[in-house]
C-alpha cells in the first residue's frame, strides 16, 4: 500500500491504486452542508469491496504499533473499527456531544462549517500511557482531530499519529496539527 505522510524525513509518494481508487469512488457534492463547502462523500468508497479493503489495509499499515485506534463520529468509526480489527486492538469512538451518558470529557472546537463538541467517557476506559492513532474520513481545517488529540492527551493517552482517507490540502489541517504526524491516503 502507498500513502502520504510526514512521520519520516521523506514523505512517501502517493500513487495508484489506493489514491486512484479513492478518487474514483468519492461522491463530490458542491455546497453541502453549506454554500462554499465541497463535500467529499466517501459512502461509495466504503460500500465498495475493493475500496474498503484498500483503505483499511493502508490505514492499518500506518497505524501499526498503536495499541488503540480512535475513530471520529461518525464516518471515522467505519474505518477505525475495520483498522482495529486488522491490528488486533480495541477501537475508541470519539462521539459528538449529547450521545454519551455522563460523566464525559469534552472538547470544543471549530470546523470548516461551524462550532462543534466531541466527547469520550470519563470513566471505565484506561487511556493512561496508551499509544493511540486517531482516524477520520476527511481532514479539512484539522480542528476535529486537534480536539480529539487534546481530549485523548487530557485522558493520559499518547497520540502518536493521525490518519485520514482524504486530506483537503487547501485548508491546511496538516499544518494546524503539527507536530502531530499526519498521514493521508489521498490529497486533494
Ligand atoms: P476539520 O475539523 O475542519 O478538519 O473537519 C473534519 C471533519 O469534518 C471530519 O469529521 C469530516 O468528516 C468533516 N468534513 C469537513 N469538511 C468536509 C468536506 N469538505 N467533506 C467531507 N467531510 C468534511
Amino acid at each position: 500500500m502507498s500513502f502520504q505522510g510526514d512521520s519520516g524525513a521523506t514523505p512517501v509518494t502517493s500513487a495508484p491504486p489506493v489514491a486512484a481508487l479513492i478518487a474514483s469512488l468519492t461522491r463530490e457534492v458542491a455546497d453541502f452542508p453549506e454554500p462554499g463547502v465541497q463535500f467529499k462523500d466517501l459512502t461509495p468508497l466504503f460500500a465498495d469491496r475493493d475500496g474498503m479493503a484498500a483503505v483499511t489495509g493502508a490505514l492499518a499499515d500506518i497505524a501499526s504499533g498503536a495499541d488503540l485506534v480512535a475513530g471520529i463520529d461518525s464516518r471515522g468509526f467505519l474505518v477505525a473499527a475495520a483498522v482495529a480489527t486488522r491490528l488486533g486492538t480495541g477501537v475508541l469512538a470519539i462521539r459528538k456531544t449529547g450521545k454519551l451518558p455522563p460523566p464525559v470529557l469534552t472538547e470544543n472546537y471549530t470546523r470548516e462549517y461551524g462550532p462543534a463538541t466531541i466527547e469520550i467517557p470519563a470513566e471505565r476506559i484506561e487511556l493512561s500511557g496508551r499509544r493511540v492513532v486517531v482516524i477520520d474520513d476527511v481532514l479539512a481545517t484539522g480542528g476535529t482531530i486537534a480536539a480529539a488529540a487534546r481530549l485523548l492527551t487530557r485522558a493520559g493517552a499518547e497520540v502518536t499519529a493521525a490518519a485520514v482517507v482524504v486530506e483537503l490540502t487547501a485548508l491546511a489541517g496538516r499544518e494546524a496539527l503539527a507536530p502531530l504526524p499526519v498521514h493521508s491516503l489521498s490529497r486533494v
